[in-house]
């Protein structure tokens, strides 16, 4: 696996070797979520490229970004062993010349309506910064197909959205939420859980699913306050449960097809999302 750490050889070396290139953007602490995307882009013709970055434009509190868990050793490890071609590990200056994103980078991609709900009423700014840093690494790698989790499928309906915005020929593909066994959605902040809120998490999932099967609109918003309140009870601090349409993200009423069931909770101070598509 080539490690390269500036735009300038990236270029080159993809530019070289003159195959499709397959790209999965994360920001590393890297778990079987992320390597069931590497694996996926293996399986397709071509080169395999996975950036790390963490992105400060996209962290409203300067503590979380701190905090963020930095194991590239672990990841470069992981990476080789599922048999990436190249791992792109830019540095802040590399993708925000001369310092901080603030002072001296002016330019920021805002899928505003998109943006505006759920995930965005919580983390202001945070998606703005998520959609301008896909925008430059996809300008950096120029990739063919640009593969993502469901896990955040708001993130993945902004992204689709400016993609079609801007014209840009990449095909971007959804792939499913990587559970742990008992069904916890698998996250790099799983681990920030004690252990008696990690024990407790899957119920999260667990009432996802009792909203989800076999719903018909009638009984939706009995099931969901049902499940609200055992949540509730169970000590989670529930931010939103909600049925949304796939594409636009509003809310639905009178109909399950075509939704998806977005939920995202604080339990023991660390915040969990998880969705079921219908
Ligand atoms: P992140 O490093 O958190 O920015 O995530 C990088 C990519 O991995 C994004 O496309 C996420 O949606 C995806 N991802 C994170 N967790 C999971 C998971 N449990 N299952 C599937 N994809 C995931």
């Amino acid at each position: 696996m080539e490690v390269i750490e500036t735009i300038k050889e990236l270029r080159q070396t993809l530019k070289s070797s003159q195959q499709r290139i397959n790209f999965v953007p994360t920001m590393g602490n890297l778990h079987q979520g992320h390597l069931d995307l590497v694996n996926y882009a293996k399986s397709l013709e071509g080169q395999t490229v996975v950036s790390i970055f963490v992105n400060p434009l996209q962290f409203d509190q300067k503590n979380d970004l701190d905090a963020y868990p930095r194991t590239i050793e672990e990841d470069k490890q992981k990476l080789i062993e599922c048999g990436c071609d190249v791992l792109f590990l830019p540095g802040v200056d590399e993708v925000y010349p001369g310092g901080t994103a603030e002072r001296l980078s002016q330019t920021i991609v805002s899928v505003a309506k998109l943006s505006s709900r759920w995930e965005g009423e919580s983390r202001p700014g945070h998606f703005d910064g998520m959609a301008t840093i896909v925008v430059k690494l996809f300008q950096m790698v120029q990739p063919d197909v640009a593969i993502f989790g469901q896990k955040d499928y708001q993130q993945l309906q902004i992204i689709r959205q400016f993609v079609k915005d801007l014209c840009m020929p990449i095909e971007i593909v959804q792939q499913p939420i990587t559970r742990e066994r008992d069904g916890l959605a698998m996250s790099s902040r799983n681990s920030r859980l004690n252990s008696y809120f990690r024990e407790i998490a899957p119920i999260l999932y667990q009432q996802l699913q009792i909203i989800t099967e076999g719903l018909d609109w009638p009984i939706y918003n009995q099931r969901r306050q049902q499940a609200e309140q055992f949540l509730t009870e169970k000590g989670f601090n529930v931010e939103y449960l909600a049925l949304a349409d796939q594409q636009s993200l509003e809310p639905v009423i009178g109909r399950v097809e075509n939704t998806v069931l977005l939920a995202a909770v604080k339990l023991g101070g660390v915040r969990l999302i998880d969705n079921i598509v219908l």
